[in-house]
């Protein structure tokens, strides 16, 4: 899986593991949100264990609070980070991975499309 800026088309971070939905469940494809009440869950999470270096940086320079996430290439807004409160899934079961990425800033490019 790649995700590229919609806005610059760079690539941003590419992996098998870097996307999860708000269970925590690796995401497979775009649209994939496993939870009943969530079908509409317009953003993407990632875990700290494979955010990319430009993700860190914004991180670090918000004190590991909260903040924006920017394109590193053309600035434009791509999601948020929130290491203070926690955001729980709307069926109140699971609680959100802190890093969103707003699925519409992004193209998700998975390997089962290009074939
Ligand atoms: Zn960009
Ligand atoms: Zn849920």
């Amino acid at each position: 899986m790649e995700v590229r800026c919609r806005h610059c088309c760079k690539s941003l971070f590419k992996g098998d593991s870097v996307l999860f939905n708000a269970h925590h469940e690796v995401k497979q494809d775009a649209a994939n949100m496993k939870c009943q009440l969530n079908e509409f869950d317009c953003c993407s999470y990632m875990t700290l264990e494979n955010v990319p270096d430009w993700i860190m940086n914004a991180i670090d320079q918000k004190s590991w609070i909260k903040g924006k996430l920017y394109c590193p290439y053309c600035n434009s807004r791509l999601g948020s980070f929130n290491f203070v409160n926690e955001m729980k899934c709307c069926c109140n079961e699971y609680v959100k991975p802190p890093i969103r990425i707003v699925n519409s800033k992004v193209d998700i490019l998975c390997e089962s499309l290009k074939q």
